[in-house]
């Protein structure tokens, strides 16, 4: 099988993943992978993540220039596109609507609140953007602040996006995101939960750059 049929295979098993676990509905959601350099394979438009084929991803060059497949590519391609021309150390992009976190992006609430040292280890910090229409230019531009050191994008009234070195992390950073963003809302009700201190964070943070470095 070559890397593209892979690759292929891999994103229909992640969009079957996202909507079994209830973190898209409907046709929400878009998933991509970088292939080749300048070569970036995308899931179509219009279509329930849950009922995809393999033969239906899209392959789209860094102009958003359709290569192969024969649907539309996402309406959200140029946000991927961006992600992937801003950061040449990631393989794979998810984005999904999942309803805690979503919730956060619509109460304007920020998920970064140390409280998890999980969350410090495997995603970082997790960027609050500004609100932008989805499908417009303006939401690639939304991530401009936080693309350099940021894996995880939580874009306000809409949705989550995460990056990773390929499929699995990227689509494990969205899940676990997903879960923090529930334990936070239940800590919130408890009457807030209590942060880690600094010393703990910067030593959390310390391993986690240390582990992208190696
Ligand atoms: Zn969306």
């Amino acid at each position: 099988m070559s890397k593209s049929e892979m690759t292929a295979e891999k994103i229909v098993e992640i969009g079957s993943r996202l909507y079994k676990r209830g973190l898209i509905a409907g046709t929400d959601g878009n998933i991509s992978a970088l292939i080749e350099p300048g070569q970036v394979m995308i899931t179509p438009a219009g279509r329930s993540k849950d009922r995809l084929e393999p033969e239906e991803m899209i392959v789209i060059d860094d102009s958003g220039q359709k290569i192969a497949g024969k649907l539309r590519a996402s309406s959200e391609m140029a946000m991927h596109l961006y992600l992937y021309s801003n950061r040449p150390d990631i393989f794979a992009c998810v984005h999904a609507h999942p309803p805690f976190a979503t919730a956060f992006a619509a109460a304007g609430i920020s998920l970064n609140e140390k409280i998890l040292p999980e969350i410090i280890l495997s995603v970082g910090n997790i960027a609050l953007t500004e609100y932008a229409p989805p499908g417009t230019p303006a939401l690639p531009r939304s991530l401009d602040p936080f693309i350099t050191d940021h894996n995880a994008f939580l874009l306000k009234n809409h949705g989550l996006v995460t990056i990773g070195s390929d499929l699995e992390e990227a689509y494990h950073r969205l899940e676990t995101i997903e879960h923090f963003a529930r334990i936070s809302y239940l800590a919130k009700r408890l009457g807030g939960a209590d942060v880690l201190d600094t010393d703990e964070v910067l030593r959390l943070e310390a391993i986690r750059k240390s582990t992208i470095e190696d």
